[in-house]
């Protein structure tokens, strides 16, 4: 029988799961710490259904008008959305109220836009400071030596705002080798950041890993990963 593209997704899903468990393992550590955002940037809207009867919760969207449409189409199912790419000030007013996490603060000005119009729509917005690792100069988010400050400015000044951590992108060029040293470096600078925050700053989550290279991510210590091609294999899109 022919399966479904539902059942393939989650075919592929079991897949990965497993991928992340072997990597997780590999470093000590269990595959169950380990989000999977299932991004879903290449389904039109009506296609989040086999998204969701393949039993993946937590929904990952780098567009916000399609993050919207998709949001507001499945309002009733039980899943949770993050928004992952970069995000327009003038749209974020619009994506707060549906999103659980925004892992794509990439700028102080962005934080700041964030912070004013999440205390306007009384709201507390759960955040990753999305790091520019590989230095490409076209990628967003901050450079590293500016993740400090920007993470001192919003313990401070910015209420409405929770950091749960960082997010970042390998570079595009390189392979497996340059992606560890782009994931290695920050969960590094994680680890020295932990050091001088204030206490109450939650920097435990490491969001890292695409379908190329989620492997190398889980065992330098991603705690997220962003899945998207590698959940769609066979499936006509
Ligand atoms: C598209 C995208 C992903 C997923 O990439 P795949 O190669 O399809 O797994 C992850 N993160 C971001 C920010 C993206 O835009």
């Amino acid at each position: 029988m022919n399966r479904t593209d539902a059942q393939i997704i989650a075919d592929n899903a079991a897949r990965v799961r497993e991928q992340i468990a072997t990597a997780a393992d590999s470093a000590g550590r269990s595959g169950d710490e380990i989000l999977l955002v299932a991004v879903t940037k290449y389904l039109p809207t009506e296609r989040i259904a086999d998204v969701i009867e393949a039993g993946l919760e937590t929904l990952g969207e780098s567009r916000p008008q399609q993050l919207w449409d998709k949001y507001d189409r499945f309002e009733q199912a039980d899943i949770r959305w993050h928004m992952i790419g970069h995000l327009q000030k003038n749209k974020i007013r619009k994506t707060l109220p549906r999103i659980s996490l925004l892992e794509s603060v990439d700028s102080s000005s962005m934080l700041d836009a964030v912070q004013r119009i999440a205390a306007e729509e009384s709201l507390q917005q759960d955040v990753l400071i999305e790091v520019n690792i590989s230095g490409d100069k076209t990628k967003y988010g901050f450079p590293p030596e500016e993740v400090e400050a920007s993470i001192l400015h919003a313990a401070e000044s910015c209420p409405n705002v929770a950091i749960k951590g960082l997010m970042g992108m390998a570079a595009r060029e390189g392979g497996l080798d340059i992606a560890r040293r782009n994931f290695e470096s920050l969960r590094e600078l994680r680890d020295r950041l932990i050091d001088v925050v204030p206490s109450n700053v939650d920097l435990g989550h490491l969001s890292m890993g695409m379908s190329r290279d989620f492997e190398e991510a889980v065992r330098s210590g991603a705690t997220m990963v962003r899945i998207g091609r590698a959940l769609y294999e066979g499936v006509r899109i």
